[in-house]
């Protein structure tokens, strides 16, 4: 048996930091991330450990004296900071390439010294307000009509999964009380280049894996109006319920845009709820030029769009918009008798609108970003990205080796290496070989996906330090690699 412990009498062991060290702490923290922002672009992009090394490197169990803050940040700097992989790095251009801008990280620093819960009005009320604010401006940037209101989530994979909710709720009400056993069995649609997070969020609905039917593409991977008719008309006839028709507006995979117009006709003539993913591609709605490409997307019932993704705003930060937030509070409220309110009806609680309680304080940091760069300001940084992902392409296109193999409608390019007189499975492995081979040198990250059983790469631009001279440095080291 241990002893037990006493307790000293002055009290040493109680109470939070003291700010006499929060101070400097803070100050040095504050300096860190200045100058990390700054050299961000002098790291290797791509953490070079192996599973485990991180782990390894750490003790076992955690310290039973409290340990200074100095200690604390220096092995931040000296154990952690080899196993990051730096998203914030001017050439990442994997997955979809982001930025944790510095509005941005100030906002979220703000967010955690209040450390408010924003589940109701009441428990912190401008939780609440920004949010309303914030996202009514985010939804004028983007030329979304008034009628659309939004509340944020960690995710797209939750605000999607919530969206789907609310379309359960709205075609299958009677599942709420009774589960969806003895219901008619329902199904959603979406195209084969859906994000993974609408299948997962069908599957935690209760409708399973048969609860997605995934409609096939075009040459350009959009999704085929036609064949969604025919699959709603197929799942009448056979007893199927159809409920909800997901068309995404900048695929994952490739950045294709599904006809969202013709879909939405589709979904009004079966009455079927119509959610966008417009996760990556949202952003581009705030270019006058590149809106007509979402064109159709405000007959939406409800519409997710990342501003952590391709909106400057630190992860996590995810809008839904709905056309009508009672449908969503439907789906979710549930109020318990300890979290009832005098000002019910006089305002939302947050908590009525998703499956968390609590709510993080994630407006302030969007709210940062939208006033730090203003319209003018984010417009600008999103053309430029199109520029340079259209330059990019125009190089590849003029290279005879290299194929751009999807069109380039934001700022991400699809692309593979096929040198004369190889076959589709040879080139198969040298583009793989290409990409570690880059990825390797540290200057660059890029990830890859697969089309039609083809291996393919794909350079995301989306990065506010990332330069021409970044991309013309990545086009040189893949042709390098290729030569190799
Ligand atoms: C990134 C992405 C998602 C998933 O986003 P999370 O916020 O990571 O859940 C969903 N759909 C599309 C189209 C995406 O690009």
């Amino acid at each position: 048996m241990p002893k037990p412990e006493e307790s000293p009498e002055d009290g040493s062991l109680l109470g939070d930091m003291p700010g006499s060290e929060l101070r400097p702490a803070a100050r040095a923290v504050a300096d860190w991330i200045s100058d990390y922002l700054d050299d961000v672009g002098s790291y290797p992009v791509l953490a070079r450990v192996r599973p485990g090394e991180i782990r390894g490197e750490l003790p076992l169990r955690m310290p039973h004296e409290g340990e200074p803050f100095q200690d604390i940040l220096r092995d931040f700097q000296t154990l952690l900071m080899p196993g990051v992989t730096h998203w914030n790095h001017p050439a990442f251009f994997a997955y979809f390439s982001i930025t944790g801008s510095g509005p941005g990280v100030l906002g979220e620093m703000l967010a955690a010294a209040l450390n408010v819960n924003g589940m109701l009005w009441r428990a912190c009320p401008v939780a609440t307000e920004l949010e309303e604010v914030a996202l009514a401006w985010l939804r004028d940037l983007l030329g979304l009509p008034p009628e659309f209101d939004g509340t944020i989530n960690d995710t797209a994979s939750s605000s999607s999964l919530y969206a789907l909710a609310a379309a359960r709720e709205a075609k299958l009400p009677e599942a709420r009380t009774r589960g969806l056993g003895g219901m008619p069995r329902g199904r959603f649609y979406a195209s084969e280049q859906a994000h993974s997070s609408i299948d997962k969020a069908v599957i935690t609905l209760g409708f399973g894996m048969d609860g997605i039917r995934k409609i096939p593409t075009d040459q350009e991977f959009r999704m085929l109006p036609a064949e969604l008719r025919r699959a709603v008309l197929e799942d009448l006839e056979a007893g199927v319920r159809p409920l909800a028709v997901v068309a995404t507006l900048g695929t994952t995979s490739t950045t294709s845009v599904d006809p969202v117009e013709a879909v939405a006709g589709i979904a009004r003539e079966f009455e079927l709820w119509l959610h966008v993913d417009a996760a990556y591609g949202g952003a581009a709605a705030a270019i006058p030029e590149l809106r007509p490409l979402l064109s159709g997307w405000e007959k939406a019932d409800s519409i997710v769009v990342n501003p952590h993704k391709w909106l400057f705003t630190p992860i996590d930060c995810s809008v839904l918009y709905v056309r009508d937030p009672e449908r969503l509070r439907r789906a979710f409220s549930l109020t318990p008798e300890y979290l009832r309110t005098p000002e019910e009806g006089e305002t939302r609680n947050l908590m009525d609108y998703g499956v968390a309680l609590g709510r993080r304080f994630r407006s302030l940091k969007l709210w940062f970003v939208l006033r730090y760069f203003g319209a003018r300001g984010i417009r600008e940084r999103i053309r430029q990205h199109v520029a340079m992902a259209r330059e990019l392409a125009a190089w590849m296109d003029e290279a005879p080796e290299w194929e751009v193999v999807a069109p380039v409608p934001f700022s991400t390019v699809v692309f593979r290496f096929v040198p004369a007189g190889t076959s589709p499975e040879d080139q198969d492995r040298l583009n793989g070989e290409i990409m570690d081979r880059v990825n390797e040198t540290g200057e660059m990250f890029i990830s890859h996906t697969v089309l039609k059983g083809r291996f393919c790469l794909r350079m995301a631009i989306g990065n506010l330090r990332t330069r021409r001279e970044h991309l013309s440095r990545a086009w040189e080291l893949l042709q390098e690699a290729a030569r190799g």
